[in-house]
């Protein structure tokens, strides 16, 4: 790409048209800044997989001119990738307070040397990566310390959004920067590359104020033990349940590692500083059961956290009885649906009540709705919109909501476009080919790869196995064996086994010389005969294992 070497580049390797995996680049000049490292979590097209890692290969070849990993804030679709990828950049990671203090922490808990570069930055500062300044400008985020990046050249500045929304009272941290933002709008904005989660939704996203509200009334007319999972990185919910705990005479106990990391990484920075001591778990179970509210992971219905535990009865300290309260102070993540049905499912088995947002206002989004985005755009007035964070859909009322602002050019990015600014518009002069990895025991691998398509696909197909027997000229020396998992119900399988085997036969006295002299060239074609077989009697294309065994002499 030498022929874009002077120029304003700005590339998305994640988080255009998905939510999740957010990884942005910006050049100019030679110099490259990756704005974001974050992950996406799998679902039901990817099984056996945990986790799902952007494609960086486009950002290792560029580097020797990567200034460094710029962090707008500490969730895992921002910088949830760090510890599996950072080995592959080497470069400095900026940030501010409470991201920098909740990544050290998931460092030293994945066992990662020290030797990576923290460096804290402050709002309103300009900080200098070669021909790139940034300065970060405060928002109101689902987390502390979120920033909003504004990226200064000599051709302009462009400003990137980050995650935001205008929450008057956000109970914990700052506010938006609602004057900065007005400033560089008079200053003048190339480009406007921004949040789109809510760009279907109507009006304003609530106040953290209300959530706290919600609890609070939630939490008054429970009669029993009530128990509220939410996302460990929400300090600001974290502290509104506090509060409204506090508003019922009721007593805390915190349980979940996510949590308590948060909770430390947030007293560290400044926040939280005059929360009561909370009850151990061990003397959860000796509380009044009207005077507990437990705070839990697993809002997500994952597996291996606190909530799913505590409701399959396997939690070694925590009990739910019934006539207690579950509060999910949080949203769905699309694809976790069925996770947390599961959970919810067990609860209600027991006679838990379960109270969600749909129940009563006891969470509220981070992200900003229309009229906020509006906001935004009368306040920065910029020339082009660039909507990411978002799925298609996302992206296409985000990009329609900045026309009606006057915006007078949108572009929908997508994964690996290249997209050049001159000083007033953007054009996308190139596309790199994005893939999407795993971390699978301690190797990152491409979701595409044999091995994570042999497994889907036997997950999917079932598979089949046959061993062969030959002599040097390639006769059978006994009848082929054959085995199967998953491809037919057991009323079947003798029969499904027994046809294979003749068709084994039958093909190897067919064969001819050539192939019979050929281990590879014999399981070439056994293997599409079975496939074939098996696709015509059952309608499914199943992973075929062949064992050609040849005897000596
Ligand atoms: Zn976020």
């Amino acid at each position: 790409m030498n022929f874009l070497k002077d120029e304003l580049i700005f590339v998305p390797l994640g988080g255009a048209g998905e939510i999740g995996m957010n990884v942005n680049l910006y050049h100019y000049k030679s110099d490259w800044l990756m704005i974001d490292l974050g992950i996406s979590f799998s679902d039901e097209t990817t099984p056996g997989v945990d986790i799902i890692l952007p494609d960086i290969r486009f950002a290792e070849e560029q580097k020797v001119n990567l200034r460094g990993i710029i962090l707008s804030h500490a969730h895992e679709d921002h910088f949830g990738a760090i510890p599996y990828l950072w080995d592959k950049l080497q470069v400095p990671i900026y940030g501010t307070a409470f991201t920098l203090a909740l990544l050290r922490r998931k460092l030293a808990e994945a066992k990662l040397p020290e030797k990576i570069p923290l460096h804290e930055i402050k709002y309103n500062v300009d900080y200098n990566f070669g021909a790139l300044t940034v300065e970060f400008v405060a928002l109101s985020h689902s987390i502390p310390d979120p920033a909003a990046l504004i990226i200064k050249t000599d051709k302009g500045q462009i400003l990137h959004t980050g995650d935001w929304k205008l929450d008057e009272t956000p109970m914990l941290g700052g506010k938006t920067d609602v004057a900065r933002l007005k400033q560089i709008g008079d200053e003048g904005v190339i480009a406007l590359i921004g949040d789109s989660t809510n760009a279907m939704v109507a009006g304003r996203t609530p106040s953290e104020a209300v959530a706290r509200k919600g609890l609070t009334d939630v939490i008054a007319n429970a009669q029993q033990t009530v128990a509220i999972t939410c996302f460990a990185s929400n300090v600001a919910r974290i502290d509104s349940i506090v509060a409204a705990a506090k508003a019922n005479n009721r007593h805390v106990c915190v349980v979940g590692r996510a949590l308590h990391r948060a909770i430390s990484a947030a007293r560290d920075t400044g926040y939280l500083k005059d929360l009561p001591d909370f009850v151990s778990e061990a003397d959860a179970g000796l509380m009044p059961r009207e005077n507990l509210v437990i705070i839990c992971t697993g809002s997500q219905g994952e597996a291996r956290a606190a909530l799913a535990k505590i409701a399959n009865g396997m939690h070694e300290n925590i009990k739910l009885n019934s006539g207690d309260t579950v509060i999910y102070s949080s949203r769905q993540i699309p694809g976790n649906e069925n996770a947390i049905a599961k959970v919810q499912n067990q609860l209600l088995r027991q006679k838990i009540k379960i109270v969600t947002d749909e129940d009563a206002p006891v969470h509220v989004s981070g992200h900003p709705a229309r009229d906020e985005l509006i906001d935004l755009y009368n306040l920065v007035r910029p020339k082009i919109a660039i909507p990411v964070h978002g799925t298609a859909r996302h992206l296409e009322a985000h990009a329609k909501l900045a026309v009606s602002c006057q915006v007078s050019q949108t572009l929908i990015p997508e994964n690996g476009d290249v997209i050049k600014f001159s000083s007033s518009n953007a054009n996308k002069v190139d596309s790199i080919q994005v893939s999407q990895f795993t971390h699978e025991s301690g190797n990152v691998v491409d979701l595409q790869s044999d091995m994570l398509r042999s497994r889907r696909q036997m997950l999917w197909n079932g598979s089949v196995s046959v061993s062969i027997l030959l002599d040097q000229m390639g006769g059978l020396m006994q009848a082929p064996a054959v085995s199967q998992d998953g491809v037919c119900i057991i009323e079947e399988e003798s029969d499904y086994l027994a046809d294979i085997s003749m068709l084994v036969d039958t093909q190897m006295e067919k064969a001819n010389t050539k192939i019979l002299i050929d281990d590879s060239a014999i399981e070439t074609m056994l293997i599409g005969k079975v496939k074939s077989a098996t696709k015509s009697r059952f309608r499914i294309r199943p992973k075929v294992h062949m064992h050609v065994i040849r005897i000596a002499g």
